[in-house]
This record gives C-alpha cells, sequence and structure tokens, in this order.
C-alpha cells in the first residue's frame, strides 16, 4: 500500500521508515524494510503496526547503510503473515523487492520458477518478481535492464521497487497502474508511490509514466520505458503543505 526507496548519504533506514510513517494513513497489515550493508543485504518485515516492524528492528538491529527500500503491504494474495509480508528476496538473499498492486499472471510465473529449481517461501504475486530479477540479473549484470525485462513478462498493476547486493548505492523502480514518483535531493535520491513520505527531504519531484523504469543512483535519475528508450522527464515542485 506504500512504498519508499533512498539511496543517498543518510541512514537509508531512518529515512525508509520515516516515510512510511508517512504513509501509515493509508491502511496496511504488514510492513518491512531491505538495506543494502556491507556488501550484502538485510531485511526485516513483520506482520501488523509498524510499531511490531520497530519492535523487531530493536531486537534485531540491521547494519547501517545508506541505500534501502521499505513498504506497507495490503494483502491481496496471501494472508497477512510475516512470510507474505515484503520485501520479497530471491534464494541467493541478494535482490529485494517491494510491490504494490497485483501480478496477474503470477500463477504461470510461480509454476516456470518452480520448474527451473526455484523454492517459493511466500503465498503472495509478488515474490515471483524477487526470482524473476535475480535471474535477469545474473545474465545481463544491471538492476534497471533486469527490471526491465521482467516487466515486459507482467501482467497487472504495479508499482515495484528493488535493490540487489551487487549493484551498491542503486534503487530501481517501475509501473504500471499504479503510482511512483521520484524525490530529487542534493546527493540523495527517493522513490515513493506518494510524494507525502519524502516531502520533509525534497520538493523536487518527477512522475513516472505509464510502462517506465527508473534507475536512482546517489547523484544520477534515469527514466527509459520498458524497452530501454530514454523517457522525457519533466521535474516540477511540490508546493503544498505538508
Ligand atoms: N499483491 C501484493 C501482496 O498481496 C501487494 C499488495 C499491496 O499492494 O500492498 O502482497
Amino acid at each position: 500500500c506504500g512504498i519508499v526507496g533512498y539511496v543517498g548519504g543518510q541512514s537509508a533506514l531512518d529515512v525508509v521508515i520515516a516515510g512510511l510513517k508517512r504513509l501509515e494513513y493509508r491502511g496496511y497489515d504488514s510492513a518491512g524494510v531491505a538495506v543494502l550493508a556491507d556488501g550484502g543485504l538485510a531485511a526485516a518485515k513483520k506482520a501488523g503496526k509498524l510499531a511490531n516492524l520497530g519492535k523487531l528492528l530493536d531486537e534485531r538491529p540491521l547494519p547501517a547503510g545508506t541505500t534501502g527500500i521499505g513498504h506497507t503491504r495490503w494483502a491481496t494474495h496471501g494472508g497477512p503473515t510475516d512470510a507474505n509480508a515484503h520485501p520479497h528476496l530471491d534464494n541467493s538473499g541478494r535482490v529485494a523487492v517491494v510491490h504494490n498492486g497485483i501480478i496477474e499472471n503470477f500463477a504461470a510465473l510461480r509454476a516456470e520458477l518452480a520448474e527451473r529449481g526455484h523454492h517459493l517461501n511466500s503465498e503472495t504475486d509478488t515474490e515471483v518478481v524477487a526470482h524473476l530479477l535475480a535471474e535477469n540479473f545474473s545474465s545481463c549484470g544491471d538492476l534497471a535492464e533486469a527490471m526491465r525485462q521482467v516487466c515486459r513478462r507482467l501482467e497487472g498493476a504495479f508499482t515495484l521497487v528493488a535493490v540487489h547486493a551487487d549493484e551498491p548505492d542503486t534503487v530501481v523502480g517501475a509501473r504500471r497502474n499504479s503510482p511512483l514518483v521520484v524525490g530529487v535531493g542534493d546527493g540523495e535520491n527517493f522513490l515513493a508511490s506518494d510524494v507525502a513520505a519524502f516531502i520533509a527531504h525534497t520538493r523536487e519531484a518527477i512522475e513516472l509514466g505509464q510502462d517506465q523504469v527508473v534507475e536512482l543512483k546517489r547523484d544520477q535519475v534515469t527514466v527509459t520505458d520498458f524497452d530501454g528508450a530514454p523517457a522525457d522527464v519533466r521535474t516540477y515542485h511540490v508546493d503544498w503543505d505538508a
């Protein structure tokens, strides 16, 4: 129901949790985060309110990192359990993805992945994306390109945001029939399903268009369509009061 991504110089966990809090009003049943740190990826997720996730993070803190993603879930496929909460990871544990929306053709993709030896750990439509991203990343070595390849295979409505431990300082997002906005900062960039998540940090925003993929680095925002063609990007100023 809510998505936040961050790459920059601050604690990604702090920025992401604060952003998720700003999206809490939309309602949700579970929450989770993933950060890139020490050459790896660390994630925590929990059914219930953000306070439950906060308690888990107090008991088992994540290593400090400056690239991260977070999610509040409104379950559509699979009950509101810890295992079904996002982020979803592939079997290597090096890629994490969060998703709002519904992937209509997930059952066919699950069956295909299972046949190729992937082990699926949740009942969600989302988890297939983590596995497909990992496969595509291992052949192309580029997370934005892997995201484009995966999106071309997906049917339905989705906002997707992902990180890969083998591509530090990068967050990738994609959207179809579901909102995603970039917050453009100075040496840092944000992604969210709603500007409310980042206006405490920046009011320069880019609304992603239909069927577009965005690659976020600390100093760079690159937008393409699902085939990799560069997209026109228009930055606007968010002037409403938060
Ligand atoms: N369909 C996904 C799920 O059930 C995402 C739900 C959402 O938009 O939060 O996990």
